[in-house]
């Protein structure tokens, strides 16, 4: 979680008017930008000073959905409801369950958790 009052004292000079600020958010196209021009012509430094908590609260919404995808990508037992033509299995050594697709009973499939080789009920 970045935290504003962190951003604030990175948007102070000289810091801010580098772009670090704009870093921390993980903005770094801009950063780059604020940094060569000197935040912008000081313009874009003291429109931060406005926008700065929304950046903030972007930064770490992005972070919490990339985390949320992460999360479904190893799915975690009966996180999601078996994909069409596909239907869900458990991992015999930890649990995780895993979609393979239909028809598939007896061939074996790594966990993506624990990398356990396991075969497929029928
Ligand atoms: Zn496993």
């Amino acid at each position: 979680m970045r935290s504003v009052a962190l951003a604030y004292i990175l948007w102070i000079p000289p810091m801010g008017l580098l772009g670090l600020h704009r870093f921390y958010c993980g903005r770094v196209w801009t950063g780059v930008l604020w940094l060569v021009t000197g935040g912008c012509f000081l313009i874009g430094w003291i429109v931060d000073a406005f926008i700065l908590p929304g950046m903030v609260r972007t930064t770490n919404l992005e972070r919490r959905v990339e985390v949320h995808e992460q999360r479904l990508a190893g799915m975690p037992p009966g996180a999601l409801p078996a994909a069409e033509g596909h239907r869900v299995i458990y991992c015999t050594r930890c649990g995780s369950a895993m979609q393979v697709p239909v028809g598939s009973g007896g061939r074996r499939f790594h966990c993506p958790s624990c990398h356990t080789v396991i075969a497929a009920p029928a």
